[in-house]
C-alpha cells in the first residue's frame, strides 16, 4: 500500500507507520542521549499518552527516568485500506523500545471518560505494580459521553461575547484563509467545560485514591495553556479557557486532597505552543505558531515536543529548578512569553498574515507545519514515500 498525506479540514485521515517507526525512534534517541534524571515516579499513568504533550511525557518518563508507564489513549488500530491513527502506531513502537529497554509498559485502547475503562485499569494497577507514583493528565478531546445519561456532549473553540474575524493556514493546500467565528453560548461553555475542563482528571484521581492505588508523595499534573494577547480571543477568553480556568481550579482542589491524605502534590504545568492534533485545529493558531516557532527559533529557545516534557519533569516537577507563578502554575511556557518573544511575534503577525509566500518562507513555519506532518509519519528524511508499505506486516504489530 502506498500512503500518502490525506489532510481535512486541518486533520490527517492517514499515517504512515514507516514514517512513525523512525520518528518515535529519534525522539526516544533525542532522550537516552540527554542521560538519566532522577524521579521518585517508578510507576506512571498517562492519561492520553498516544501523542502531542501525553506521548512527549511518556517517551521522557520513560527513557529518561526508567519509569513504568501505563497509557491510557483513544486510537484506531489499522484495518482494510485505513493505515491505522498516529497514535496508535506511536503505542505500538513505544512498546517495541520499551521492551528492549527493560521497561514495563502497558497501553489501554478506550475511552478514557468511561466507568469501566476506569475500573480495567484500576485492576491492572491492582494486579501489577500495586500504585502509582505519578498521574499524567493529557487529554484532549472534542467530545465525552456522560456516563449517567449517555448523551455526547462537544466542547468547542469559540471567543465570547463576540464573534471574530482572522486567519488561518490551510495546511493541506498551504494557504492562508479568512475565517469568521462566532461567539460561543453558555451551553457550548459549559459543554467545553464538560469535556476538557477538570471534572474527568478529578474523576481518575479520586477514584485511585479511594482504591488505595495512589502511593505515599504520589503527585498529578495537567497541562494548561495560557499564550499571547494576540491568541486571547479564541483561547484563553474563549470557551476553552473557561475548561482551563476549571482544569487550574481543580488543581487546586486535588492539590489539598493528595497533600493531606498522600503528602503528594497536584501540579499544572503551562505548556508552550506546538504543533499536535488538537492545536492546529485551534483557528489563527497554525500562524501564531509559525511566527512564533521562527522568533524562538532565532533566540534558541525552540523546543520539541519531547524536548519540552523532558524538561519539564526533569527540572520543574523533580528537579529543583521549579519555576511558578502567584497561581501555583508551573511556568514552563516562559521562553514564550518572554516579552520581546510576543513583541515581535504579534508585529509580524499583523504584516504576514497577508502575506502568505512570506510567512510560509519562515525558518519556523517549515518547522510548525513540519512537525504536523511529522506527526503522522510524513515528511521524515530516508523514508521513501513511493515505496510499498507491508501492512500485513504492520498489521500484525499488535499492543500489549
Ligand atoms: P493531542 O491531540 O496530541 O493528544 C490527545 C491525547 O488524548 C491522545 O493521546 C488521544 O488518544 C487522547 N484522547 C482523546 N480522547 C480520548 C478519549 N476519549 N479517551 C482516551 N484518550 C483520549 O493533544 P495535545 O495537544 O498533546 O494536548 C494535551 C494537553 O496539553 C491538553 O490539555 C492541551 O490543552 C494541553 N496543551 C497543549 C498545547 C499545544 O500547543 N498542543 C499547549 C499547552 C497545553
Amino acid at each position: 500500500m502506498i500512503i500518502k498525506p490525506m489532510i481535512r479540514s486541518n486533520v490527517h485521515i492517514a499515517a504512515h507507520p514507516t514514517g512513525i517507526e523512525k520518528s518515535v525512534a529519534e525522539m526516544i534517541d533525542w532522550v537516552k542521549t540527554q542521560g538519566n534524571f532522577k524521579t521518585d515516579a517508578k510507576n506512571v499513568l498517562i492519561v492520553g499518552g498516544s501523542s502531542g504533550y501525553g506521548f512527549g511525557s511518556r517517551c521522557a518518563l520513560a527513557f529518561g527516568a526508567g519509569a513504568n508507564t501505563i497509557n491510557v489513549s483513544f486510537e484506531a488500530a489499522p484495518q482494510g485500506k485505513r493505515t491505522g491513527s498516529a497514535g496508535w502506531w506511536n503505542n505500538v513502537f513505544f512498546q517495541q523500545a520499551a521492551e528492549a529497554a527493560g521497561l514495563e509498559y502497558k497501553d489501554f485502547v478506550g475511552d478514557a471518560f468511561s466507568n469501566d475503562t476506569k475500573e480495567l485499569v484500576a485492576n491492572y494497577i491492582k494486579e501489577t505494580c500495586g500504585k502509582i507514583d505519578l498521574l499524567v493528565y493529557s487529554l484532549a478531546s472534542g467530545v465525552r459521553t456522560n456516563q449517567n445519561t449517555g448523551e455526547l456532549v462537544r466542547s468547542s473553540l469559540k471567543p465570547l461575547g463576540k464573534s471574530i474575524e482572522g486567519k488561518t493556514i490551510d495546511i493541506a493546500k498551504g494557504s492562508i484563509i479568512d475565517l469568521t467565528v462566532e461567539a460561543g453560548t453558555q451551553q457550548e461553555i459549559d459543554d467545553t467545560v464538560y469535556v476538557m475542563g477538570g471534572d474527568d482528571w478529578q474523576l481518575w484521581v479520586n477514584f485511585l485514591a479511594e482504591k488505595g492505588l495512589l502511593s505515599e508523595k504520589c503527585k498529578t499534573i495537567a497541562y494548561t495553556y495560557i499564550g499571547a494577547e494576540s491568541m486571547s480571543d479564541i483561547y484563553r477568553a474563549g470557551t476553552i479557557g473557561k475548561a482551563k480556568e476549571d482544569l487550574e481550579k481543580t488543581a487546586n482542589e486535588l492539590n489539598n486532597m493528595l497533600s493531606t491524605k498522600f503528602g503528594g502534590e497536584a501540579l499544572i504545568s503551562v505548556s508552550k505552543a506546538v504543533a499536535t492534533k488538537a492545536s492546529v485545529f485551534i483557528p489563527g493558531m497554525p500562524i501564531y505558531g509559525c511566527i512564533l516557532f521562527d522568533e524562538m527559533i532565532k533566540k534558541g529557545t525552540h523546543e520539541t515536543v519531547v524536548e519540552h516534557k523532558y524538561r519539564l519533569f526533569k527540572d520543574m516537577v523533580y528537579g529543583s529548578k521549579r519555576l511558578v507563578d502567584e497561581k501555583g502554575r508551573i511556568r514552563l511556557d516562559s521562553f514564550e512569553m518572554q516579552n520581546d518573544i510576543q513583541e515581535n511575534t504579534l508585529k509580524r503577525m499583523r504584516i504576514l498574515e497577508n502575506d502568505q509566500i512570506e510567512l510560509l518562507k519562515l525558518e519556523g513555519a517549515k518547522e510548525f507545519i513540519g512537525d504536523f506532518y511529522k506527526m503522522n509519519g510524513f515528511e521524515i528524511e530516508n523514508v521513501d514515500y513511493n515505496a510499498d508499505v507491508d501492512m500485513e506486516y504492520y498489521s500484525n504489530l499488535d499492543l500489549k
